[in-house]
């Protein structure tokens, strides 16, 4: 139920404002399923409906005497919150905030606020606060910043290796011997970002169900081939590949078998620190093609490998840019293909990441 701040509570000005006639108060708010507490004029808790006593666990005795602030979340008890405090009324309208509500078990959850002067005939007033569970929303939003905040640092690396290559670039004339080199970080960075918003965009396009394969007979080693090239070399990895001859053609969607690869590779070099080698190698096992990315990296904790495809997954590395997709990203793409993705890992030596593929996925009457 959403409140509407501007209620209509003034027109129960009789009924509430006075103890004597709490029967009223109860009757009347004990069947909302918003809470609804009433307070004196020092911002006192008079009364409350039962709908609070299950939001914050606290019974109408235990409430009663309290000054609203005793239930504020210590850093929501902000200079503005004069008049919850009580240290000033309202002169015009209703409050309408969001704060932090510290239950029975300590624990705070979110509530919006809404309090209304009531006055009766002669004056005298009480204030009607009513409280909506708002928790699960800023849950939402909470998780949505923490993402937009996750993907702009991912993306912010990169970019910056684009902007500083092309600015030394643009000075003509000054960095002639390595130009190359600068050509080569800003065509790196701009792969990283391509990389990182396909990543995105395969995760919207599944979710708004408009996430459809184009899949084309392909010869494998010359996809691998052309995603080795759009990796960036660093000093320290060395990237092997180890392909059979005479494979046969597979059909998959080049773009998506490019971005699952791209993925698996790039989590091999940014999760082997010390450097070391990355051999990407393929293994035919009857109908089915399997790809392999082995790196002598930091591994993975058997506790860590159960969640390690769920979107947004980052276990636990703080020292690393990521948004945790890249993976979520390559089991929904390997399963559009009627494939399969795991992997075998033990810490401080490396991970292996295999996926399979049928040779032909559209003969398994997959989608197209
Ligand atoms: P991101 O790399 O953006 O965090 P991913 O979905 O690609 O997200 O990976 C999820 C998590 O899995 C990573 O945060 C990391 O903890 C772990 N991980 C992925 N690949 C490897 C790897 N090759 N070696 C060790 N850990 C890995």
């Amino acid at each position: 139920m959403q409140l509407d701040s501007s209620s209509p509570v003034q027109s129960y000005s009789r009924e509430v404002d006075n103890d004597s006639e709490s029967l009223d108060f109860n009757t009347l708010f004990n069947h909302f399923n918003i809470g609804v507490i009433m307070l004196d004029e020092e911002w006192q808790i008079k009364q409350v409906n039962s709908t609070i006593e299950k939001m914050i666990g606290f019974n109408r005795l235990e409430l009663k005497g309290k000054k609203l602030i005793d239930l504020l979340h210590p850093d929501d008890n902000l200079p503005g919150n004069t008049a919850l405090s009580g240290l000033s009324a309202p002169s015009t309208g209703n409050i309408d905030i969001e704060r932090r509500l510290i239950d029975k078990l300590g624990q705070a959850r979110w509530f919006r606020l809404i309090v209304n002067q009531v006055k009766n005939d002669v004056s005298a007033s009480c204030y009607l606060l009513m409280v909506e569970d708002i928790s699960e929303r800023k849950e939402t939003e909470m998780v949505k910043d923490a993402f937009v905040d996750m993907v702009a640092h991912e993306l912010k690396n990169p970019l910056m290796a684009v902007i500083s290559a092309l600015r030394l670039a643009k000075k003509e004339g000054q960095f002639p011997d390595v130009l190359p080199e600068l050509v080569s970080i800003a065509s790196d960075g701009a792969e990283s970002l391509w990389a990182i918003l396909e990543n995105l965009l395969e995760v919207s396009r599944e979710r708004a169900g408009r996430l459809k394969l184009s899949p084309v007979s392909s010869d494998i080693s010359h996809l691998i081939k052309q995603v080795i090239v759009t990796v960036p070399q660093t000093l320290i990895h060395r990237i092997i590949m180890n392909i059979p001859e005479n494979l046969p053609a597979i059909v998959v969607d080049p773009a998506r078998f490019h971005l699952v690869l791209r993925n698996l590779v790039d989590n091999a070099i940014k999760y082997s620190p010390k450097g070391g080698e990355i051999e990407i190698f393929v293994i035919r096992s009857g109908e089915e093609i399997i790809v392999g990315v082995r790196d002598q990296g930091i591994g993975i904790s058997k506790s860590n490998l159960q969640n390690l495809f769920q979107p947004f997954e980052r276990l636990g590395v703080t020292n690393t840019v990521g948004s945790g997709l890249g993976l979520a990203v390559c089991r929904l793409l390997v399963t559009y293909h009627n494939g399969r993705i795991w992997v075998e890992s033990e810490t401080g030596k490396g991970s292996t990441f295999y996926f399979a593929i049928p040779l032909n996925y559209l003969k398994q009457g997959s989608q197209s």
